[in-house]
């Protein structure tokens, strides 16, 4: 019988959500916060995972760390949304969360604004990274503030001969940060003061780019209607293969992650 071949075979036993503590937060630029998380629940993670995503469960206002840890082992599911490893010191155990203030003010931002040593939230995580292998002969990468975590760490993890352009979309020109990307690669930065105002301008600069020959592969995280122009563009009118196009759509004007998420989900069982 299938049930009973099945629940003779060992499952692989699902690591509960690592309950992290910030041991600093620190205002990046105007627009940006970064959270360090520091401890022993970090051991184990992988290292060089950099630009991989993760899911931060976050505790209601108010609770405190014994209840919310008890909610992480038996429930229910907390408030979860998605981010991206910045950077992982695994020699110090630190972990680095960079996140985008936004008008809209979800429940994410709300708590990054509100961190400081002794803050926790929950940790799942981290995935693969979004680009393992750099393979192109030149790169696009391509997002607004919060595909600047993603586009960063693949940035810098490129070969330091790799040849490219990158296009951000910032809030505010303070928002520009460093990023030791390699020197071919071309830095361009536009200002956006509101995101929640749909932006054609990332679609028309990447239409407007000297296409090279050769192969190419991108890095592009955005709000979900530009990454929706720009997949038809590289799939459709460049013909770039689906396995060098890392293309994601962050979020969603008007919708909560949660929201946003059933959509895609939709969407990619359509
Ligand atoms: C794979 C992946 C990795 C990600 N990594 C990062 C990261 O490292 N840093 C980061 O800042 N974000 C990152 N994001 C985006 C982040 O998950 C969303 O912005 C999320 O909606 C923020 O949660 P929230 O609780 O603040 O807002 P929600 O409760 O989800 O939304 C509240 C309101 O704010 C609006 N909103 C949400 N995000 C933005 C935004 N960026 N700008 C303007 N308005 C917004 C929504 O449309 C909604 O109206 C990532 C997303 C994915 C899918």
């Amino acid at each position: 019988m299938a049930g009973s071949a099945a629940s003779s075979t060992p499952q692989p036993e699902r690591r509960r959500p690592r309950l992290l503590t910030v041991s600093r937060a620190v205002r990046l630029t105007p627009n940006m916060i970064r959270v360090t998380f520091a401890g022993p629940e970090l051991e184990g993670i992988p290292a060089g995972r950099e630009g991989a995503n993760c899911k931060l469960m976050l505790p209601a206002l108010g609770q405190d760390r014994e209840a919310f840890s008890a909610q992480l082992t038996e429930g229910p599911r907390p408030t979860t949304r998605t981010y991206t490893v910045r950077h992982f010191r695994e020699d110090e155990l630190e972990l680095d969360i960079d996140f985008a203030m936004h008008e809209g003010e979800g429940p994410a931002t709300a708590w990054a604004r509100s961190a400081g040593p002794g803050s926790f939230c929950g940790f799942a995580g981290p995935s693969q990274t979004k680009v393992a292998h750099f393979l192109a002969d030149w790169y696009l990468v391509a997002g607004d503030m919060s595909a600047l975590p993603v586009a960063a760490a693949t940035l810098e993890a490129m070969p330091r001969n790799a040849k490219g352009v990158a296009i951000f979309e910032i809030t505010s020109e303070a928002d520009r940060q460093d990023i030791a990307a390699p020197e071919g690669v071309r830095m361009h930065w536009r200002l956006h003061p509101d995101p929640k105002v749909p932006s054609g301008a990332q679609e028309s600069s990447v239409r407007a780019l000297d296409w090279p020959e050769g192969r190419v592969q991108t890095c592009i995280a955005d709000e979900s209607g530009i990454i929706k122009a720009l997949r038809t563009f590289l799939h459709k009118e460049k013909a770039l293969p689906r396995d060098d196009t890392y293309i994601s759509g962050y979020w969603k004007i008007g919708l909560i992650e949660d929201e946003h998420q059933e959509i895609k989900r939709l969407e990619a069982a359509s």
